[in-house]
């Protein structure tokens, strides 16, 4: 919190933070067509003969899959560990940039590393108090550099809030797209390997989906509509996929829906997450749809059709997400309406 530490904390700039990182699997056409699959992307430019790779798969090429790959650096494994000693032991990740200086073919491999550009100042958001961290990762496709792709995290000291009931017990993520994941069980939560109760992971909250966490913090789940062709949208997004509006605003959802479809999850198993448990694609009354966790019943009960109302789960201090129970369910142990 002193000056002291932020003089060492910047000493980390320029550093690397990961090195020698080169892609599990040559750039390929299976992994383009399932993206592009996902997206209901049709561009051609992503088909035949001379396809070139969707642009925004830039990041894609870097991971590690659960199989994972390790390439962060001591560099950034020290200033994480300054950070959490000044009390700052939380992370959300606010943001990302990309830039694409070359197109991206199959066949191309990929290798990475990272530096840590900049540390912030101290400064003081809704979350808490905390410094900004951003790394930049440099994309090669055979040697040559073919985009970055800039990531800001925020390492922070909780605000104190004043607690509820219910710590968290179950599965669940947040995500840029919203919440998902919960357990309809009450069961106790498995700790993390440190020892302390396993947390879920936080939702990436940017500028284009802040709106969205607000109405949650306010027990609303607010979907988007376009103001000039009134379609609404979710999740939420900067502009209209029907006329390509840019400006909206929104309603808020009854809390009526039903299970338009849902899966059982059982694996990969994950700290804060205690499966089996049954994650639904919701149909809210409104038309969109959004994944969320069917709660107050068992994971085997969960049925497509099933009508089902909102309600909201505090998961842990910090964190509440929207949820669905089905409708004449009771309330069970762990989930706060
Ligand atoms: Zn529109």
């Amino acid at each position: 919190m002193s000056e002291g530490l932020y003089e060492e904390l910047k000493a980390y700039e320029g550093l690397p933070a990961a090195e020698g990182g080169v892609g599990r699997d040559l750039v390929n056409e299976p992994m383009i067509r399932h993206w592009c699959e996902a997206m209901g992307d049709t561009n051609p430019a992503y088909t035949g003969p001379d396809a070139i790779a969707p642009p925004t798969m830039l990041q894609a090429w870097t991971m590690g899959g659960l199989g994972g790959h390790r390439s962060r650096s001591a560099a950034q494994d020290e200033l994480f560990g300054l950070l959490d000693k000044a009390g700052f032991s939380s992370v959300v990740a606010t943001d990302c940039e990309q830039e694409y200086l070359r197109p991206i073919r199959v066949g191309d491999e990929i290798t990475f590393d990272a530096v840590i550009e900049s540390v912030s100042e101290q400064k003081t958001t809704k979350l808490g108090t905390g410094h900004f961290v951003t790394t930049r990762m440099d994309v090669r496709a055979n040697g040559e550099l073919a985009g970055t792709h800039r990531f800001r995290i925020l390492k922070f000291a909780p605000a104190k809030r004043p607690s509820t009931a219910g710590s968290a017990s179950g599965p669940a993520s947040g995500s840029a797209s919203g919440p998902a994941s919960g357990s309809a069980s009450g069961s106790s939560k498995p700790a993390a390997e440190d020892g302390k109760p396993a947390r879920r992971p936080r939702p990436v909250i940017n500028r284009d989906n802040a709106g969205f966490w607000k109405g949650v913090e306010e027990h609303k789940v607010l979907i988007q509509r376009c103001t000039e062709c009134s379609v609404l949208r979710f999740p939420w997004l900067p502009g209209c996929n029907s006329c390509g509006g840019a400006e909206w605003d929104t309603v808020e959802a009854s809390g009526e829906g039903t299970v338009f479809s849902y899966v059982v999850m059982h694996h990969p198993p994950f700290p804060a997450f205690d499966p089996p448990y049954a994650v639904g694609l919701i149909e809210l009354a409104e038309g969109v749809r959004m994944i969320s966790n069917v709660v107050g019943v068992p994971h085997d009960e969960v049925r497509i059709g099933m009508a089902v109302r909102l309600e909201f789960l505090r998961t842990d201090e910090e964190l509440e997400v929207p949820v669905f129970r089905p409708v004449g369910a009771s309330a069970a142990v762990g989930s706060v309406a």
